[in-house]
């Protein structure tokens, strides 16, 4: 089945003072329809700007490149950004931690749904309120008509949440990107926006890209994942897979890292793992991660290949599958 989307080879680059800051190197990504794909690693590990990458959203000074970039049949390569924004909120949307990043604060929530609606589909203003109205309803929030006159700040957190899925899903897109889109929230309010998006999956048979750093949300909702750090994948596949057998050490860290309700002491430091992620101006020697690595041999100052395990497994690293197997 085609996917509905497709990432080969996406390297986003930034020009800075001390050289070309590489940022995304490399990256392959692909979602396939009414799947959620976890995007998972630590801050500064490329996951946003892959997403922004995707989105055409990067900012001015940054160069994208890639082998593909395939939104179904659509080439978003070929696009101009005239074409690009008739994509955007259309076939591909996304959400955000900050949903201010999404709403316009000096324009009523219904201004801001129907303009979207609008912008991509012939309907009247009436029809465009009617149709907002309805999508309000089906993210759960109650009195539609009321919150449509309101303005972002009238609304709590948790609404505002709403609101801006509401937003991205009026025009039922193919996939929806969604960059930390509970982490502000606090957990009640995280697990019913995360059961609301689970919901609107269903219905709508949407694809997402789930970009988080928090491992226990991605074990709960999505069903492939892929590991980041500094720039590239370094394991991808199916989630109860990975994150029972991590083949990558990197994998491993992150996964050693969360606290295990029950084994964690009170009071006991987040578990890290230790070392800094190197500098990402120019090129890296070998693997990135070798000065972090407790399995670093002679090898890994030379690129690690991709190896595959079974049909949907990718990792990167030195460690043949049945080493890496039995570290996990
Ligand atoms: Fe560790 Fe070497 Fe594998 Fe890199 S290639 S993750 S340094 S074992």
């Amino acid at each position: 089945m085609t996917p509905v989307l497709r990432v080969e080879a996406l390297q986003v680059e930034i020009p800075v003072k001390t050289g070309l800051l590489r940022a995304v190197r490399g990256v392959d990504l692909d979602i396939r329809a009414g799947e959620t794909h976890g995007l998972v690693g630590e801050s500064g590990s490329g996951k946003s700007l892959t997403a922004l990458g995707i989105m055409g959203l990067l900012p001015a000074r940054a160069r994208r490149s890639a082998a593909q970039l395939r939104l179904g049949a659509v080439d978003l390569l070929a696009l101009d950004e005239r074409a690009m924004e008739d994509v955007r909120g259309d076939r591909v949307a996304m959400i955000f931690q900050e949903p201010m990043t999404s709403l316009n604060p000096a324009f009523t929530v219904g201004a801001q749904l129907t303009e979207t609606l609008r912008r991509h589909r012939k309907v009247s203003r009436g029809e465009a309120l009617e149709r907002a109205a309805e999508m309000l309803t089906r993210v759960g929030i109650s009195s539609p008509r009321t919150r449509l006159a309101q303005y972002p700040h009238q609304l709590s957190g948790g609404l505002r949440q709403r609101v801006m899925i509401a937003m991205a899903l009026l025009c039922e897109p193919k996939l929806l990107i969604a960059d930390e889109p509970t982490t502000a929230l606090d957990v009640t309010v995280q697990a019913q926006i995360l059961r609301l998006l689970a919901e609107l999956q269903r219905a709508m048979g949407l694809a997402i890209l789930l970009i988080t750093h928090d491992l226990s949300v991605v074990a709960r909702v999505a069903q492939r994942v892929s590991v980041m750090y500094a720039g590239e994948v370094v394991e991808t596949g199916a989630v109860a897979d990975v994150f029972a057998r991590p083949a990558h050490p990197y994998t491993r860290g992150l996964m050693a890292a969360v606290p295990v309700p029950g084994k964690v002491r009170r009071g006991a430091p987040l578990g890290t793992i230790a070392g800094v992620v190197p500098s990402l101006v120019g090129e890296i020697d070998g693997c990135a991660f070798r000065a972090r690595c407790p399995s670093a041999h002679d090898a890994c100052l030379r690129l690690p290949p991709m190896r595959s395990v079974g049909d949907d497994r990718r990792y990167r690293c030195h460690l043949p599958p049945e080493v890496a197997e039995a570290r996990a």
